[in-house]
């Protein structure tokens, strides 16, 4: 082992700077400011090379993380880009967007006692400098192969399967009802996690490797599945999870009580310079006005992260458990509250207040009970506890389920779970329909970018594999 590496005990763990709360609220921008190659070299030799990584167990894409470690604290980025490419189709992407805190770091061993090695933004630097160095290419096959898959969804699983597929020869064609490439990398996730330069840039080297991308074609208006499947010899379904979950409260139909992911987009779509007819009348706008979000997950930190920089009055987090039993990351929570955002614990919605448009939130104060079957705490009412909470922009971020897509399709034969999530043979990834794989959020629910990756790239071995039988005994893969 390096003489360089092991270097935890005597360095402290260090993230990128970070930009001051002050500066963040008045822009869009990432937090985080680019490692210098210094400090990225200097925090990958804390790596203790460990005989069994954990963190490597414990990374949905299974990274090769101890070797890129090491090949960047010996400043040799191209080959540790190499490395950290081999398994993952946007290395750039996770190490900005996954909560490493639950995933890698937090099974980093050195974080008994030391703090862990600093990996996702180690990751992050590696291939945002490759891309700088020009060493991240187009998808090009050396040879070219004769059959197609038409891929449904152009967000992070959609777009592995893509890659893998080009790079093995197949023609690659991706339909998506955005008119841009990402799904929820561009729509969804905020500027200030995820510069959208990042995500476009991916795309053009994608078209550049010749997948074809045909957008603003929605399956299910524009063309069927079934269609998709007469054209292609497989497709893979990628389609996400799109469906808010709701609150059937008195007052949910009042003006300005909005989703999450429609406030979200129409300020992402207005940052990428669309004109978005509903941000600028106000609709999706929080600027000067008294926010409360509702839900305690990412989304919910996303929308008062967003809502802050909008220029809001006043932005509450509005959650019925406490931040111990919140499932959003804490990363996030303490960033929303360096920010300036007010959160409240233990308090439910009851009631929108208000004539034509929102006032206020009628809530109740909630306590914490017995674990139920499932291990997590119970809450309930505090009686005589009821307060208002004033608010004039109300999002509701309580989640997503899948639509219906076996009806949206116009195939009822695709199966799903009682949740609503596309069934598949987890193994093939293949849904009871031959030749019809689905893979990320709409297989798992509402999940992680990593995952989707994960998915897709497993499923596209699935998929070669499938076309190929099928070529050598057309029945066999039947
Ligand atoms: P998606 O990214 O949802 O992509 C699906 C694509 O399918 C979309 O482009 C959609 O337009 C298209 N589509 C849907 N239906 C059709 C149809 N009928 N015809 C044609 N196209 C269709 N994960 C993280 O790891 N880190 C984060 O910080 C994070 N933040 C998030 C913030 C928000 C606000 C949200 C909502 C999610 C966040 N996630 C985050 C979750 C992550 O974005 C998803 O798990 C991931 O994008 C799922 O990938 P996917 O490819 O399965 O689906
Ligand atoms: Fe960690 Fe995510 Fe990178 Fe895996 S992909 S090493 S979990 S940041
Ligand atoms: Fe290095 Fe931590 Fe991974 Fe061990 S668990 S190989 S110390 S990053």
């Amino acid at each position: 082992m390096a003489e360089r590496m092991l270097q935890f005990v005597r360095l402290q763990q260090q993230t990128p700077d970070k930009r001051a709360a002050s500066m963040r609220r008045e822009d869009f921008n990432e937090i985080y400011e680019k490692f210098d190659p210094g400090r990225a070299s200097a925090q990958a030799s804390r790596c203790s090379q460990c005989g069994v990584p954990f963190c490597q167990v414990h990374c949905p894409l299974n990274n090769n993380i101890p070797d890129w470690l090491k090949l960047t604290a010996e400043g040799r980025l191209e080959e540790a880009y190499e490395v950290a490419a081999a398994t993952n189709t946007f290395p750039e992407i996770c190490g900005r967007v996954c909560p490493q805190d639950r995933l890698c770091e937090g099974n980093c061993v050195i974080e008994k006692g030391f703090e862990s090695v600093t990996i996702g933004s180690v990751e992050r630097y590696i291939v945002d400098t490759a891309w700088e160095q020009g060493w991240v290419k187009p998808p090009t096959p050396t040879r070219e192969r004769p059959e197609s898959v038409g891929i449904i969804g152009a967000g992070p699983a959609g777009l592995a399967a893509a890659e893998r597929l080009r790079l093995r020869g197949f023609q690659v064609h991706v339909y998506d009802r955005y008119d841009r490439v990402g799904g929820l990398m561009i729509y969804g996730i905020p500027n200030f996690k995820l510069e959208k330069e990042i995500v476009l840039r991916r795309w053009e080297q994608y078209a550049a490797g010749g997948i074809q991308f045909h957008l603003n074609v929605a399956v299910g208006r524009d063309v069927t599945l079934a269609e998709l499947r007469a054209r292609h010899d497989a497709v893979f379904v990628a389609t996400g999870v799109y469906k808010a979950r709701d609150i059937d409260l008195p007052g949910a139909g009042l003006g300005g009580v909005v989703p999450a992911l429609d406030y979200l987009t129409a300020s992402n779509r207005t940052n990428l310079g669309d004109a978005v007819p509903e941000f600028e009348s106000g609709t999706l706008n929080a600027a000067d006005r008294d926010v409360v979000v509702i839900g305690g997950g990412d989304t919910a930190m996303d929308c008062v992260r967003t809502a802050v920089r909008q220029g809001a009055r006043s932005v509450t987090c509005m959650y019925r458990r406490d931040r111990a039993n919140m499932p959003g990351s804490m990363r996030e929570v303490y960033n929303a509250e360096e920010e300036g955002v007010r959160f409240l614990w233990l308090s439910a919605p009851e009631a929108f207040l208000g004539g034509q448009d929102v006032t206020g939130v009628r809530a109740v104060k909630m306590h914490l009970g017995l674990p139920d079957a499932t291990g997590r705490q119970q809450v309930a009412p505090i009686e005589g506890s009821h307060f208002v909470e004033p608010a004039s922009l109300v999002i509701k971020a309580l989640g997503f389920d899948p639509e219906d897509l076996p009806l949206a399709f116009d195939e009822p034969a695709l199966p799903v779970s009682r949740w609503g999530t596309l069934k598949v043979h987890h193994r093939t990834f293949m849904t009871d329909l031959p030749g019809v794989f689905a893979g990320g959020d709409i297989v798992r629910g509402a999940s992680l970018v990593v995952w989707g990756i994960r998915d897709g790239r497993d499923a596209a071995e699935q998929i070669e594999a499938y076309i190929k039988a099928k070529a050598e005994i057309p029945q066999a893969a039947e």
